[in-house]
């Protein structure tokens, strides 16, 4: 920790105080740049790193916290969304959903980065949502422009969400070009930078399976209500369909510090990213998601509509696909395959609790190692 009584007076009452889960991840150090550019709107309450020392020390050194921890050193989840005016969470997997759960049950506002939080967890963050009246910002870029798309209301009436994906670096590739794609291809995102993890889970279409599920939590939709399209220039960041056939999207680059400034300052909105030039960019593609080629997003919108555990399972068994894909031991396309195998030895379970979610997800875990070891 990083107590002292003295550090607590620099805070000023008007200032924004966040607590920031994540802090060293992509995603976190964004958060970061937000804070640097706008020193008299924020400050961090608590940080939080994975496993990175060095960096959360460089970051209590900059931005002097009143607590700053390694995860496996926190003494209490509950504690760190204490003083908070936004609990940021930006760790990644499902490892994000207890601080969710956490920062929720005290009634904050959760600037919500973490997917796998409603992909797994969905049923229990919004039920505990309800309860304690806390706030859910996304923070998803396609989930930000349907917020801003709705006039920043999670309860407006539409017809229908439209979803863009780049569709990855893999877009037009066949199953035999796919077979032997390896990690260091499927980094080069064409035009999102991002964490390795979410890069991986956006050239097997996963990402945007998640993306469904989420926007089925956030807005309330039916899965029959959500689309996605491909649209390659990541400039339209998500669109909504209205009743009376009027489409509203949101535009911009594709940079991530939009999204986290404006979860942040909503419905206020202050400067951050330079505009996009029209004219510039000149033409505007969108097309069908190729489903059949990139079988992960298929599984992940099944999972979505079984429900109960099977998204922790999908999440769980694909966690441990791409950790094992990034480390050269399986190919490409054995990523989905271990993924619906394990969804089909672990049957769904009802997801009553978080408890029942982290068995699941050991036991797909497990399951999955299994596979790849084999
Ligand atoms: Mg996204």
């Amino acid at each position: 920790m990083y107590p002292t009584s003295a550090q607590a007076d620099v805070f000023d009452p008007t200032m924004k105080k966040i607590a920031l889960i994540g802090c060293t991840g992509s995603i976190g150090r964004q958060v970061c740049e937000v804070v640097r550019s706008h020193k008299t709107e924020f400050c961090f309450s608590a940080l939080v790193a994975g496993s990175d020392r060095a960096g959360l020390d460089a970051l209590k050194e900059e931005f002097r916290p009143k607590a700053a921890y390694l995860a496996a050193e926190i003494p209490s989840h509950s504690a760190l969304f204490a003083d908070c005016d936004v609990a940021f969470i930006a760790s990644g997997g499902f490892a994000g959903l207890k601080y969710t759960l956490a920062a929720i049950e005290n009634g904050k506002t959760v600037a919500l980065a973490n997917k796998e939080s409603l992909v797994c967890g969905g049923e229990l963050v919004m039920r505990a949502a309800k309860e304690s009246g806390a706030d859910i910002v996304p923070v998803d870029s396609e989930h930000s422009a349907l917020f801003q798309c709705l006039g920043m209301r999670r309860d407006a009436p539409y017809k229908k969400l439209i979803l863009t994906a780049s569709g990855g670096p893999f877009l037009h590739l066949g199953d035999g070009e796919l077979k032997r794609v390896t990690a260091a291809d499927a980094l080069r995102h064409p035009t999102w930078k991002m964490g390795a993890k979410i890069t991986i889970d956006s050239a097997t279409l996963l990402n945007k399976g998640y993306e469904v599920i989420e926007a089925k939590w956030l807005y309330g939709a039916d899965f029959s209500q959500i689309q996605a399209v491909v649209h390659p220039e990541s400039i339209v960041h998500s669109i909504v369909l209205f009743e009376d056939g009027a489409m509203l999207a949101q535009l911009g680059y594709p940079d991530m510090k939009l999204p986290i400034q404006l979860a942040l300052t909503y419905p206020a909105r202050l400067p951050c990213c330079h505009e996009v030039d029209l004219a510039e960019i000149g033409t505007l593609h969108f097309e069908r998601l190729p489903e059949e080629r990139f079988p992960c997003f298929g599984l992940a919108v099944a999972a979505g509509k079984e429900g109960g555990t099977a998204p922790t399972v999908l999440n769980g068994a694909a966690e441990t696909a791409v950790h094992a894909f990034l480390q050269g031991r399986i190919s490409f396309l054995k990523i989905a395959e271990t993924i619906e195998e394990v969804l089909s030895r672990i049957p769904a379970e009802r997801a009553d609790g978080y408890g029942t979610l982290s068995r699941a997800d050991a036991r797909a875990r497990e399951e999955a190692r299994r596979l790849i070891d084999e």
